[in-house]
């Protein structure tokens, strides 16, 4: 647990969150319902990556929307910002935040950039990526970003940030 932003999740949450995080690739599903938010892949306008919402239906819930035109990879990073938005900002929502493609919203760019952090602890948590990375030096494996990037469901742009590569 690296990032800064797994300080301001309090304890009880924290432990519910790493039990989901102890092999790749992560379920997203499984973290969204533990933390009761529903994820639904819809129609979304052009150059909206994702959004997420109160719940009208459930008091204290919420609905994460991600644009189901965009490659499941794609769509894994959008849900985890999302959740990410629910465990950093919650307070903040309002009545909904709504992400672009570069993952901008009417939140500051501060907050957008802590949801990308704990977005990529999410589906990268770093003990598991160093972990897999001995295996792939193990496995003498051709292309280890690319064995890396399909063993946790990410792109390879996002694993090689994750590496230190970009
Ligand atoms: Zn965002």
């Amino acid at each position: 647990m690296a990032a800064a932003e797994w300080r301001a999740i309090d304890a009880g949450l924290r432990t519910t969150l790493e039990e989901h995080l102890r092999a790749p690739p992560i379920s997203l599903s499984a973290i969204a319902q533990s933390l009761g938010v529903k994820v639904i892949s819809s129609v979304l306008p052009g150059g909206i990556s994702g959004e997420i919402r109160p719940d009208p239906n459930t008091p204290a819930g919420f609905i994460v929307r991600v644009n189901k035109n965009d490659p499941a990879r794609r769509q894994r990073f959008t849900v985890a910002h999302e959740l990410a938005h629910f465990l950093l900002h919650r307070d903040v929502i309002g009545n909904g935040v709504t992400d672009d493609v570069l993952y901008r919203s009417t939140l500051s760019d501060a907050r957008e950039a802590q949801a990308n952090r704990l977005a990529a602890d999410l589906l990268m948590p770093r003990a598991l990526v160093d972990e897999w990375i001995e295996r792939a030096k193990s496995l003498r494996v051709e292309d280890p970003v690319e064995f890396l990037s399909d063993k946790f469901g990410v792109s390879t742009a996002a694993m090689k940030i994750r590496l230190g590569m970009d």
